[in-house]
């Protein structure tokens, strides 16, 4: 297998939108805080950068994958992966929003109420007609696009933030 590193340390922020894809700007921030923190640590105790063989979202969470034996005996790297790999659990792909994972079509992505209506109308999807999360009951969910959690609350029915805006707007 290849030890090429698909983060450059020398151009951390375009290796992490190289990898994520630009328009995910949530993501981006995190991965590049992450190594511009593992730069920064490896500087300071001389250590070698450690070389990345993939980083990818899978069901909505952030995978970050050194090749074997990167770190060493230094724990401090897998510490910053993982917190950062936290972190995204629960924040949207494509702004950073507090979000968790939603089954959009066959596809589960992490996106925010906001950011998921944009795919949707990206991807030309009716919500109303396609619900997210179609195979999921949940009390959280907003009963016009499915979405799971960021319901707006003190109303009658049971609607996400971003479906009581495009009422407003209406
Ligand atoms: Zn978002
Ligand atoms: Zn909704």
């Amino acid at each position: 297998m290849s030890d090429h590193s698909v983060i450059d340390y020398d151009n951390i922020r375009g290796s992490a939108e190289r990898n994520l894809g630009a328009q995910n700007e949530g993501w981006v921030e995190l991965v590049a805080r992450c190594f511009e923190a593992i730069k920064k640590h490896c500087d300071r105790e001389e250590l070698p950068y450690p070389r990345v063989a993939q980083i990818k979202q899978k069901f909505g969470g952030l995978r970050i994958y050194l090749h074997d034996g990167e770190t060493g005996d230094d724990l401090m790297i897998d510490e910053f992966i993982h917190a950062a790999c936290n972190t995204a659990d629960s924040s949207c792909e494509m702004c950073g929003n507090s979000s968790r994972p939603q089954s959009i079509g066959g596809w589960v992505r992490n996106l925010c109420c906001f950011c998921v209506h944009a795919e949707a109308r990206r991807q030309e999807r009716d919500l109303t007609a396609y619900p997210l999360n179609d195979r999921v009951e949940h009390r959280l969910k907003c009963l016009s696009c499915g979405y799971l959690g960021q319901l707006v609350t003190g109303r009658d029915d049971k609607k996400c933030a971003a479906c009581v805006i495009g009422e407003l707007e209406k």
